[in-house]
């Protein structure tokens, strides 16, 4: 929306500055971020109380008649409609309050927009799928974006092309749901060989993956992961829980075992991978005694990360209204046990990994004095290096773990 508005004229100004239109892109993935949105466009308000709000996203898409009450909004767009902003804001300027949400479970398609960099980010991202049929109880993501659907690979080649051409060292592909990719698409097409293309067709020079469904994770995409010279050794996979009955609550289509398996067969395909799970905690219904058996479980696996969510109820959707209610607190405290599993997790996987060399694409900014480059198997490691350096593909030894960070030297 941004390259959209610029190539369109409009300058971006800060947030502080008081704007003469601001777009605020809403998320709904909990009712805080809900509250946080609202929050945002009445903040807008207040650094200028004449500025046009135009609010999008998935909140917008979901409860566009709670958005469109709200002072000082002058148009609330859909997902699918974003495409198409500069053709609502003209519109909008007619009208008082323009609401404008198509129902985008009928969406068919995923448009790349035409997009060349990404502010401030070394790294840059390719949305090559949308939207989800799995229905999770807890989840109101195939209600915000619809259906399943895939870029053509035509357009995602283009789109990793132009961004390699602007320097980008790294490319994500992204997605709601990217293990489904293709299965849409005429011919169909899968993840495994969209990524074999991508290596072969384009200049890029480390492709990543983003979060994968473990039923997904096939084994000829872990084996072309593993023969690839772009390909990162990186698998971010929702686990989402480590107890049996919870996980079938939340409608997830595997049990532990099948999980467990899946990690070893990673572990074994690709051994330096940083292996990231997604858990949630105090899902309704999750006594301690399950909780215990997610935690031994995951104390278990050969993983490198976790990212813990205590569950927050998400109106609209079934668990929403499924009895025995975990109370935030004892939710919020499972979470930090598990956050402290993470923590050493980490730390034994970084350790690992002192005096050998590893490939670092070098962020923007310093952390007190030192540069921070992601390997390719997303180890955040500190070292000591000239700004210039920002953005570029660097090779680092980790020397020592300490203050929580792996440090490292630069190898010239
Ligand atoms: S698979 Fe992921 S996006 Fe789809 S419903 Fe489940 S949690 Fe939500």
């Amino acid at each position: 929306m941004q390259e959209t508005l610029q190539t369109a004229g409009y300058s971006i100004v800060p947030f502080e500055e008081g704007a003469d239109l601001v777009i605020v892109n809403t998320c709904t993935v909990t009712s805080a971020t809900d509250a946080q949105s609202r929050n945002l466009i009445r903040r807008a308000r207040r650094f200028n109380a004449a500025c046009r709000v135009v609010v999008t996203g998935c909140y917008a898409q979901v409860d566009p008649e709670a958005l469109h009450e709200l002072p000082g909004v002058s148009l609330v767009i859909g997902n699918e409609e974003k495409q198409r902003l500069l053709d609502f804001l003209r519109k909008a300027e007619t009208e008082s309050v323009l609401v404008e949400v198509s129902d985008i479970r009928q969406a068919e398609s995923v448009c790349l927009p035409p997009l060349t960099s990404f502010a401030g980010r070394s790294r840059a991202f390719v949305q090559i799928q949308n939207g989800c049929d799995a229905f999770c109880s807890y989840c109101i993501i195939p209600y915000a974006r619809g259906a399943s659907r895939s870029a053509r690979p035509d357009e995602v080649l283009q789109q990793v092309d132009a961004l390699v051409a602007s320097g980008y060292p790294e490319i994500v592909l992204t997605g709601i749901h990217i293990g489904g990719y293709g299965a849409d698409l005429q011919p169909k097409l899968t993840l495994n060989k969209l990524v074999r293309q991508i290596e072969l067709e384009t200049g890029v020079r480390r492709l990543r993956l983003g979060s994968i469904e473990p039923t997904e994770l096939t084994d000829e995409l872990l084996a072309t992961l593993a023969a690839s010279s772009v390909a990162c050794p990186h698998l971010h996979i929702p686990l989402q829980a480590g107890d049996d009955s919870v996980l079938q609550r939340m409608g997830r289509t595997y049990d532990r075992a099948f999980f467990a398996g899946l990690v070893r067969k990673v572990r074994a395909a690709l051994p330096s991978a940083a292996i990231c799970l997604d858990v949630i905690t105090g899902f309704p219904g999750e006594t301690e005694q399950e909780f215990t058996n997610a935690y031994d479980f995951i104390a278990e696996l050969s993983i490198s990360d976790l990212h813990v969510f205590p569950y927050s109820k998400r109106p609209g959707t079934p668990a929403a209204s499924l009895p025995a209610q975990v109370p935030g607190n004892v939710s919020r405290e499972r979470a930090e046990r598990l956050r402290r599993l993470a923590a050493e997790k980490y730390r034994r996987f970084a350790e690992s990994h002192l005096d050998r060399e590893l490939e670092v694409v070098v962020e923007s900014g310093s952390r007190g004095g030192l540069l921070k480059g992601i390997s390719g198997n997303y180890l955040e490691i500190l070292f000591p290096g000239a700004a210039s350096l920002a953005g570029q593909c660097v090779t680092v030894r980790p020397v020592a773990w300490r203050d929580g960070a792996l440090h490292a030297a630069l190898v010239l």
